[in-house]
């Protein structure tokens, strides 16, 4: 197993100590105990005020993508009709997502290096009439953020659902879910809250649930018995108690911080980045400045590397940095600095050594 003493790999990101302490303990029966539902409800609590939002949250055991599912799967039936606004990796996955569970889906593409057009995303909404449309904050694989008010006034004057992937930026990134009109928002653990990956959790508005329970969708990722689980002390199935208090401790950090100084940290270290590959004439992928993401910067290869080139020699020398996917497989690489990885101090360690690197050139 290797190790690196520089992790900055897009998510999974680098757990904190404290974080792993809390699963060196024993807990409790999660399925029975008072205060594990105590626990749940402090961290909906916690979740709330990190996202801007009175709707409930739901947090479930698994990986950020069992909350794209669930969320899709409750709230659509087949044929019906989804927007998805896409401009990256996850975007158009989305989409074919909700195709795979049966919805007609008409696709609002814009490229990999830019963010959507709200004007054309309304025209499209205008037109097409969807139950639900479909965008992501922050495209990790490409490293940009897309405003979202707008899209989210959209949404609401064609009375279709709003569902919003901010799994890379919620945390890390102002996120105003009531603002924005955000029915279905979700968020995976392993980004900006740094903890394993084995959390997901969706912030439900009144009218999603109203679809929900129209739906009744049953399955394991399913959003319907997290309405009155809480309630009614009863859970799916035995939740994850560690995975749990860890959720207390990365939230209840964020908002110790504060939520400006935890945001600024991001869009500071964000910036640091930026202009380190600048003056070592790496080009950004994003085609502008302001759409960067403070979460992540993706960067294209240099010339004359290749991505396994350039990957082997920073992994030689300690440090990990993600490739892309798709379309952008070879051409992109990416650094992560969300949540524990918004180090300043870090992340300037990071840049010393690819500099070094690119200056020995990819036959050193
Ligand atoms: C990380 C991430 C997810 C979850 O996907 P995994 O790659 O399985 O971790 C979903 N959406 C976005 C935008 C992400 O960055």
């Amino acid at each position: 197993m290797e190790r690196y003493e520089i992790g900055l790999v897009p998510g999974p990101v680098t757990v904190p100590p404290q974080v792993l302490a809390v699963y060196q303990r024993n807990y409790g029966s999660a399925d029975l105990e008072e205060e594990f539902f105590q626990l749940y409800a402090r961290c909906q609590g916690l979740l709330q005020e990190i996202l801007a939002t009175e709707h409930q949250v739901t947090i479930q055991t698994g990986e950020g993508m069992l909350a794209l599912w669930g969320a899709l799967k409750s709230v659509l039936r087949p044929g019906d009709r989804v927007l998805a606004v896409a401009n990256g990796v996850f975007g158009y996955g989305i989409g074919e997502m909700a195709q795979q569970v049966g919805a007609e889906v008409r696709v609002v593409g814009f490229d990999y290096d830019d963010v959507p057009d709200p004007d054309q995303v309304r025209a499209a909404a205008l037109e097409f009439r969807p139950k639900l449309i479909t965008a992501v904050h922050c495209e990790t694989p490409s490293g940009t953020l897309t405003p979202l008010a707008e899209l989210g006034a959209i949404s609401q004057e064609v009375d279709a659902l709003f569902y919003v992937d901010f799994v890379a930026s919620g945390g890390g990134v102002e996120v105003r879910v009531d603002d924005w009109h955000i029915d279905l928002g979700l968020l995976g653990s392993q980004k900006v809250l740094s903890l394993l990956p084995d959390l997901a959790m969706v912030t439900i508005s009144p009218r999603a649930w109203e679809v929900v329970e129209a739906v009744g969708y049953a399955g394991y990722d399913a959003l319907a018995p997290w309405r009155t689980a809480l309630e009614q002390r009863f859970f799916p199935y035995t939740h994850n108690w560690h995975a749990m208090a860890s959720l207390e401790v990365a939230a209840q950090a964020l908002l110790d911080e504060g939520l400006e100084a935890v945001f600024a940290r991001h869009r500071e270290v964000a910036a640091f980045c930026r202009q380190r590959l600048q003056e070592m004439g790496v080009p950004l992928f994003p085609r502008r400045e302001e759409i960067c993401s403070p979460t992540v910067t993706a960067a294209r290869v240099p010339e004359g590397w290749s991505w396994p080139q350039l990957d082997q020699a920073l992994r030689r020398r300690g440090m990990a940095v993600g490739g892309s996917y798709g379309p952008l497989a070879g051409k992109v690489f990416r650094i992560g600095h969300m949540g524990s990885q918004a180090d300043r101090a870090l992340v300037a360690r990071g840049m010393d050594v690819l500099e070094e690197v690119l200056r020995a050139g990819p036959r050193a």
